[in-house]
């Protein structure tokens, strides 16, 4: 693979662009510290107000021209009015909270993690890739169109949660109040993609790739239990509730679930085939409808590929076994997480589990889970708009419609749009990105930063100002 910055063009648009003003912004979001815990009483709230009165100071005309509303807990929502009521408003989202820093890492890292130092062209410290580069990278398109003198025609939100991470009640608080407000919204843009990679496990390693996620996988945290009366080991009659849950967990991962080529990753082959050029791809992707399961099959037998064409099983906790040798354990439970195919549920996901488990003496319960988001479409304006924008700045990159096996805030919107994109127009190499997000060393190059500014201030120019 290339350089990631030789992907970039046109970064003479915008030509006065306060850079390092942006970056030091961006600088002074990362130090405040919005760690949003799955229990949200831990949260130190302060810290997202800090970032709430960040904001306020900002970006002046933003302040002027639009609303400022906190919603649920400490969700942001900013409107800024268009002209024409009849074109259905855009929003363009991502979220304020971070993860954590793992402890005992804190001295790993280069500049202190929440430093937001900006050293060596970069921007250092947790969210500056996930994900306050495209919270401040919004805001910063959205001031530089209004500070120059731009109108409006169609209404743009930008819409923050403050619990992606973990609950997601904040994008859905924003969600259910356009929902009453009776708005439908054109396209939303949320975070995904965000890399430049190789497309060789796609059999195009010529190719350079850039996911437009259409949907998120489902989840499913299925927790499994068995008892047993515990007792000396030495009389281990009827087996024990470590043998029984043991039992029950092989059987569920060696129940796999279908392999097949859902709708959307049909199409991200048929995106891809004028680029594909090593065997067997070159020759099924030719007719990707014809060949649906031969590609499929192919899919499941390659690391990258393999989430993309099945429901996943990973068995991941195991809770309450004994502590001696030679005592027998009582109560214990473990976890198996799915992550569920485009046309899947929850409810097949818990049958299958049931299924395969058969005659086993195990209790099973989700302790979370939800399905598949929608397929958002990309045969619409959002689309067309986004890709073009995204093929302006970045050249040669190939636009691939996809789907992410991970989770995130966009599904929220659903019941308010039928075009929710998940592709962050913040780039970076493949590599670093994996290396960085929820890692050591998270940081983002400040050309990266600038140039992302400018593929959203584009996409507002040519959605909002002039439709
Ligand atoms: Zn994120």
């Amino acid at each position: 693979m290339k350089d990631v910055f030789e992907f970039f063009a046109h970064e003479d648009d915008l030509p006065d662009l306060d850079v390092r003003g942006a970056a030091e912004r961006l600088g002074e979001a990362i130090r405040c510290r919005t760690v949003n815990p799955a229990d949200h009483s831990l949260a130190d709230h302060g810290e997202f107000d800090r970032l709430h009165a960040h904001i306020r100071a900002s970006y002046p005309h933003i302040m002027a021209a639009g609303t400022f509303e906190v919603l649920g807990c400490r969700a942001l929502l900013i409107t800024l009015p268009g002209s024409e009521p009849a074109l259905r408003p855009c929003l363009f989202m991502s979220h304020q909270d971070v993860v954590p820093v793992v402890e005992g890492t804190e001295q790993d890292w280069t500049y202190p993690a929440f430093s937001g130092t900006i050293a060596d062209g970069y921007i250092w410290g947790r969210g500056a890739l996930d994900i306050k580069q495209q919270v401040f990278g919004c805001l910063e398109a959205a001031e530089y169109l209004l500070a120059h003198g731009r109108t409006f025609a169609r209404t743009v939100y930008l819409a923050f949660g403050d619990d992606e991470e973990t609950l997601n009640l904040g994008a859905k608080a924003i969600a259910e109040t356009l929902r009453d407000r009776g708005v439908t919204l054109e396209f939303v843009l949320d975070e995904g993609g965000g890399k430049i990679e190789s497309g060789a496990p796609y059999g195009a390693p010529e190719a350079a790739l850039c996911a437009v996620e259409l949907l998120e996988k489902g989840y499913a945290d299925l927790e499994l239990s068995a008892q047993s009366a515990g007792g000396h080991s030495s009389r281990p009659f009827g087996g024990t509730s470590l043998g029984r849950l043991s039992q029950a967990i092989a059987r569920i991962v060696e129940a796999p679930f279908p392999v097949r080529l859902s709708p959307v990753m049909a199409g991200a082959f048929k995106a891809l085939a004028p680029y594909v050029t090593e065997e067997p791809l070159r020759t099924l992707v030719r007719d990707v409808d014809a060949n649906a399961d031969a590609i499929a099959r192919y899919c499941y037998g390659q690391r990258t590929l393999f989430p993309y064409v099945t429901t996943t099983i990973a068995p991941t906790v195991i809770r309450g076994g004994s502590e001696a040798c030679n005592v027998m354990p009582q109560n214990m439970t473990a976890v198996v997480n799915f992550r569920i195919d485009q046309g899947g549920t929850v409810q097949e996901v818990f049958e299958h589990a049931r299924a395969a488990v058969g005659d086993l003496d195990v209790s099973m319960r989700f302790l979370q889970a939800n399905d598949p988001s929608h397929a958002a479409r990309s045969d619409g304006y959002g689309y067309e708009r986004l890709t073009r924008s995204m093929g302006r700045y970045f050249p040669g990159v190939v636009f691939v419609p996809s789907m992410t096996p991970g989770a995130t805030d966009a599904r929220q919107y659903e019941i308010v749009c039928d075009t929710c994109l998940r592709c962050s127009p913040f780039i970076g190499g493949a590599e670093e990105v994996e290396r960085a997000v929820h890692g050591t060393n998270e940081r983002i190059a400040v050309r990266a930063y600038a140039q992302g500014i400018r593929v959203l201030a584009h996409l507002m120019e040519h959605t909002a100002v002039r439709p």
